[in-house]
């Protein structure tokens, strides 16, 4: 396609708009400035920056979910409703699925995306992205566990997980309040980690997975497209 007709098609102006963009060394593709206006680009294969800001693919949708309890992290189930369940039909593309997995009983952020490739990049084993959650805790967390959540905590059954960062938030002999930073994905790992100091986790929230924060404007159960800016730091 033309690229001052992508451009149009983008937002980024009228044709006369976008020929001036170009004109000023505006526009980048994979890296090189580009000064035809009828230069032949393909947005889904070639890299695209305007202004400094990457054009990103339309044809791939980023939703920022606030995910509530009792929804499964999958794209069907025959029992329970899914995340992909909470979208509506009007945003709904075929291959949404979620980007990693939370527990049916944990709440909080979740990336919905069609993008495989994207996912692919941001679970790749071994990447670390740090996950923040917070979590409600049975009984008194102590400066104990801060320290044994900081060495690395070994799951009963001998795995050892890295080292993580407990802060606690408020602290009572049933209940405690705690903010736990992980840069792991474990199956059940929040949730393992207290047990294996010999406490429940009673509620579980993500807060935030990488450069993605939870918008504390969504209501559980309620997503929003990713802005410019967070799919920008995502990849
Ligand atoms: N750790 C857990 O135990 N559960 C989650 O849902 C996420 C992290």
């Amino acid at each position: 396609m033309r690229l001052d007709k992508l451009l149009e098609a983008k937002g980024y102006g009228s044709r006369k708009k976008v020929k001036q963009l170009i004109k000023r060394k505006q526009v980048l593709i994979d890296g090189q400035v580009i000064l035809a206006d009828g230069y032949a680009v393909d947005p889904e294969f070639q890299q695209v920056i305007v202004a400094g800001e990457r054009l990103t693919d339309e044809t791939h949708v980023y939703y920022l979910l606030n995910k509530p309890a009792g929804v499964v992290s999958a794209v069907s189930d025959d029992k329970n409703q899914t995340v992909i369940d909470l979208i509506a039909a009007t945003d709904q593309r075929p291959g949404l699925f979620p980007v990693g997995r939370l527990d049916r009983d944990t709440e909080g952020l979740l990336l919905i995306t069609n993008n495989g490739q994207l996912a692919h990049t941001l679970l790749v084993p071994g990447k670390e992205v740090i996950k923040c959650y917070e979590a409600v805790v049975n009984e008194e967390v102590t400066a104990e566990d801060v320290l044994a959540f900081e060495k690395g905590i070994v799951f009963h059954g001998g795995i050892q997980c890295k080292p993580a960062k407990l802060t606690i938030l408020s602290a009572a002999p049933h209940q405690s309040s705690v903010r736990l930073e992980i840069s792991e994905g474990k199956f059940h790992q929040v949730k393992k980690m207290f047990l294996s100091v010999g406490k429940k986790v009673i509620y579980l929230k993500r807060i935030s997975m990488g450069s993605l924060v939870l918008d504390p404007t969504l209501e559980l159960g309620t997503y929003r497209p990713l802005t410019k800016e967070e799919f920008l730091l995502l990849t």
